[in-house]
């Protein structure tokens, strides 16, 4: 079940402060940081500081953050130095459960970018 808070969860943590976090962006809603262990030369995470696992924990309330949260995702790439246009662009990923490869369930979204090679495909 979605809530407010969840007890040993590290993006909780890292929203309360309670982790260190180089911060991105940041509002009353959500929250982004820079990924710990980059795949790309631009990677951090985006996510709502109301603890959900996953989009499969995701119901019609969170409709409106997660559309923001695509909404504000090229302007953040830009800013953190992804380049614009078609010979630029980013890619955005979100992780669900063991078969879809996540590793933290707080929900995420990872936004990759900068010239290639990455460390990842
Ligand atoms: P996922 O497989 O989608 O759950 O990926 C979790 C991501 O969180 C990985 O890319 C990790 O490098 C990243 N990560 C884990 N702990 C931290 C942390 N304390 N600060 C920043 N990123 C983290
Ligand atoms: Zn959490």
């Amino acid at each position: 079940m979605s809530q407010n808070h969840s007890e040993n969860c590290i993006f909780c943590k890292i929203v309360a402060g309670q982790i260190p976090s180089k911060k991105v962006y940041e509002d009353e809603e959500m929250y982004a940081f820079h990924d710990i262990n980059p795949s790309a030369p631009v990677h951090f995470l985006m996510i709502p500081k109301r603890h959900f696992a996953n989009l499969m924990d995701a119901s019609s309330a969170d409709e409106a953050l997660l559309g923001r949260m695509m909404a504000i995702a090229p302007r953040l790439a830009s800013e953190q130095g992804c380049r614009p246009g078609d010979t630029g662009g980013f890619r955005v990923m979100v992780n669900n459960g063991v078969d879809g490869g996540q590793e933290v369930y707080h929900l995420h979204i990872h936004v990759m970018g900068g010239p290639r090679p990455w460390n990842k495909n």
